[in-house]
């Protein structure tokens, strides 16, 4: 089944020609780059009640993110998501997007948000150039979100939402994480919602990041197939192939314009194909979401700020300790203490 090339003769490398390509032959195109770690919700699986986020010295200023930007584009990357904690709610955001948005070699600029946001910066969004977004959204209803978000405000979300389809974004997918006895009765509403609007709609199976208090996750595990299932009661969905979907499997709902994506980290491995890396706001080049393999770049751009060059081999050099895969609830692997704020979703 696996298609990774595990020669070890075959090193990471930088030819233009060819990208980065880490030790098991995968093509590393896409960078999801986190623009803080802070952010306006709770959300039960994401956060604990109280958090401490990092003191202002220890983030990357927005110039510096943006050279972080710089030195994945020239380096083949064709593809950056942006997201956090929650982005948006980062101060001059706004002139950062811009300015990855004209970044040459840049093909696809998107961004991952609650929606808090997005009546106000929907437009602007558009207009700096971001393609796609997703926006997170697991309850219909107002009292299920507040209790799922600790801090959120369902409508200001779905005005979010509503803004956001007028303003003509390539393609909008909802994300829902799906937690068992908590949500997963919405599973059509949150479907049907998104056929109306004629946007997308991912479930996401919760991931094991981070020491949460509101719940045990494996209790709380709710497996795709079981979504699938639900799903396939109500609505005929065929599946379509998505080469560059990374760990989604895609579905199109029969006479509706709406696809519906599933996110299978826990249930499926889909780290063969995996053709992403991320970047903390600490400057964290994490090689995978599940594994704490990571290289430090921060220290880097403050003490040779103008050396691009140098960033950039760093980045090519850190291809090389990109595990070949995670190991989600595995007894003989230590567990992520990593937030999901903190990774960069
Ligand atoms: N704040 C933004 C948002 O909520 O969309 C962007 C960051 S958030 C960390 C990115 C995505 O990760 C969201 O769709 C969220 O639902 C998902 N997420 C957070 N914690 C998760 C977990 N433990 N397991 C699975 N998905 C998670
Ligand atoms: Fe914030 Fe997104 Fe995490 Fe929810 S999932 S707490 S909105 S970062």
């Amino acid at each position: 089944m696996s298609d990774i090339t595990t020669d070890p003769t075959i090193d990471s490398t930088t030819d233009p020609a060819i990208g980065l390509i880490d030790k098991h032959g995968r093509h590393i195109d896409y960078v999801r780059l986190s623009l803080t770690d802070r952010c306006d919700f709770r959300c039960v699986y994401c956060m604990s009640e109280e958090m401490t986020f990092l003191p202002r010295n220890q983030i990357l200023s927005l110039e510096e993110i943006y050279k972080v930007a710089q030195a994945f584009t020239e380096l083949g990357v064709n593809k950056i998501r942006l997201t956090g904690g929650e982005p948006l709610i980062r101060n001059n955001v706004m002139s950062l997007i811009k300015d990855i948005g004209q970044l040459p070699g840049l093909d696809e600029l998107l961004l991952t948000t609650n929606g808090s946001q997005l009546e106000k910066l929907a437009g602007p969004l558009r207009e700096a150039g971001v393609n796609r977004i997703n926006i997170s959204l697991d309850s219909l209803n107002a009292e299920k979100f507040k209790t799922m978000t600790r801090t959120g405000k369902l409508k200001q979300v779905l005005k979010g939402v509503e803004t956001a389809v007028a303003a003509g974004f390539d393609s909008i997918r909802l994300n829902a994480v799906v937690l068992r006895g908590v949500n997963d009765h919405e599973i059509i509403d949150l479907l049907e919602y998104a056929m109306g609007l004629g946007i997308n709609i991912a479930y996401i199976e919760e991931m094991p990041l981070g020491n949460i208090n509101d719940h045990e996750r494996q209790d709380t595990v709710f497996s795709n197939e079981e979504v699938k299932e639900l799903i396939l009661e109500r609505y005929a969905i065929s599946p379509i192939d998505m080469s560059t979907a990374g760990p989604s499997r895609y579905y199109q709902v029969e006479g509706q314009r709406t696809k519906v994506g599933f996110i299978s980290p826990v249930s499926h491995n889909f780290c063969e194909s995996c053709n992403r890396v991320r970047v903390t706001v600490e400057g964290r080049l994490l090689l995978c979401l599940g594994n704490e393999y990571s290289t430090d770049l921060r220290q880097l751009l403050r003490d040779q700020p103008e050396n691009i060059e140098l960033l950039k081999q760093t980045i090519v050099k850190s291809m090389d300790i990109k595990p070949l895969r995670h190991y989600f609830y595995d007894e003989e692997q230590p567990q992520i203490v990593r937030f999901m704020n903190m990774t960069g979703g």
